[in-house]
C-alpha cells in the first residue's frame, strides 16, 4: 500500500510499504479520509515523531478484510475510526475513565508508536471501529475525531441547556466546540480568533462576536496568553475549559482565576461513548461540519498540506483522501 511516512528530515514522503497485518480480533480498514490534527503538526514541530511514522488519527473508511474471530464487522461496512485503543485493565481504564488510559501513547493510531490512517489502510481493533451508514459522507465522519474532544470537554465541565459558551481559537477544535454549542443547547455562543478566515468559519457555524462574558469558555488555541485570556473572558463563577495542547508551555497569572472563582476543566481525549455519540450525530445529520472542512488533498499532497498548516495557511480541518 501507499502511505505518506515520516522521513530522516521530518517530511512526510509517500512510500509503498508492506499492507499492515490483520490479526485475530483486528479489522484492516481502507481510509477514505483522515485529517491533518493540530497535534500532529505540534508532534513534528517538535521533532518527536521517529523517522519511518505513519501518522493520522482522524479517520474512517471501508472495511477490506476481517480478521479471526471479528463478529460485529464484515468487509464492506463504512465506519468511523476511534483511534484509542485503551488497555482496560491500569487504574484509569478500570476507573472508567479511559481516556487516561496510561498506554495510550503507545496504542494510539498515529502518535509514533503505531502506524495510523495517512495511509491507504489501516489495521485497528474490532472494538475502535464505530459503523456508519453508506450514506454518510465519510469526510465529515472523520471530523468525530475532533467534535468527540470538544463533547468531552463539555461533559468534563458539566455543561448544561441554557449556558452560554464563548470560544477562544476557531481552529478545527474551536469550529467544533461551536458546532456543538446551539446542537447542545447553549443560549448564545461568541467566539474569537486573530484570524479572519477562521473567524467567517465560525460565524457560518453560528457563533457572535465576543459580547459579554460566557458561563463557559473554552481555550481552543493553546497559543501564549491563551488560557489567561478564557479566564479573563469566563463570568465570575463560571467555568473555563483548556481543550487545547500547548507543547510550549505558558505562563499565567493565577490572581485572574482567583478573583474571579472560575471553576477549571482540563480536558483530555473522550470516551469511546463520546466519539460514538459524535459519529452517529454527523452521519445522521444532526450536525452538520461541512463549514469546518475546507480542503480535501490526495496522499501525495500530504506533505504540502502538512507544512502549509505549519506556515499558518488560512484552513480550517484538512482531509486526506488516500
Ligand atoms: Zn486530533
Ligand atoms: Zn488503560
Amino acid at each position: 500500500m501507499r502511505a505518506a511516512v515520516t522521513n530522516d528530515t521530518g517530511r512526510l514522503e509517500v512510500r509503498d510499504v508492506p499492507d499492515p497485518d490483520l490479526r485475530p480480533g483486528n479489522v484492516r480498514v481502507r481510509v477514505a479520509a483522515c485529517g491533518i490534527c493540530g497535534s500532529d503538526l505540534h508532534m513534528v514541530e517538535s521533532g518527536i515523531v521517529p523517522p519511518g511514522s505513519i501518522m493520522g488519527h482522524e479517520a474512517a473508511g471501508i472495511v477490506e478484510s476481517v480478521g479471526e474471530g471479528v463478529a460485529s464487522l464484515a468487509p464492506g461496512d463504512h465506519v468511523a475510526i476511534d483511534p484509542f485503543d485503551p488497555c482496560g485493565t491500569c487504574a484509569n481504564c478500570v476507573a472508567g475513565a479511559e481516556q487516561r488510559c496510561v498506554n495510550n501513547v503507545y496504542t494510539t493510531l498515529g502518535l509514533g508508536f503505531r502506524a495510523g490512517a495517512y495511509a491507504e489502510l489501516v489495521e485497528i481493533g474490532e472494538g475502535m471501529a464505530v459503523k456508519v451508514p453508506d450514506a454518510a459522507d465519510l469526510g465529515d465522519v472523520a471530523v468525530a475525531e475532533p467534535l468527540a474532544v470538544a463533547l468531552h470537554g463539555y461533559r468534563r465541565s458539566r455543561f448544561e441547556a441554557g449556558m452560554s459558551v464563548g470560544v477562544v481559537g476557531c481552529g478545527p477544535i474551536g469550529l467544533s466546540t461551536i458546532a456543538l454549542a446551539r446542537f447542545l443547547g447553549a443560549s448564545n455562543v461568541w467566539a474569537t480568533d486573530t484570524n479572519e478566515f477562521r473567524l467567517d468559519l465560525a460565524r457560518t457555524l453560528g457563533a457572535d462576536a465576543k459580547a459579554s462574558d460566557a458561563d463557559v469558555v473554552f481555550d481552543c488555541a493553546g497559543a501564549k496568553g491563551t488560557v489567561d485570556l478564557a479566564v479573563a473572558a469566563t463570568r465570575m463563577g463560571g467555568k473555563t475549559v483548556i481543550l487545547a495542547v500547548n507543547l510550549k508551555g505558558d505562563s499565567t497569572f493565577p490572581f485572574v482565576w482567583v478573583t474571579r472563582e472560575v471553576d477549571m476543566f482540563p480536558s483530555l481525549g473522550y470516551t469511546l461513548d463520546e466519539y460514538a455519540e459524535c459519529a452517529g450525530w454527523i452521519s445522521s445529520g444532526a450536525i452538520d461540519v461541512k463549514p469546518i472542512v475546507t480542503r480535501r488533498v490526495s496522499l501525495e499532497e500530504t506533505d504540502e498540506a502538512f507544512f502549509g498548516l505549519l506556515d499558518g495557511a488560512p484552513q480550517g480541518k484538512v482531509l486526506i483522501t488516500p
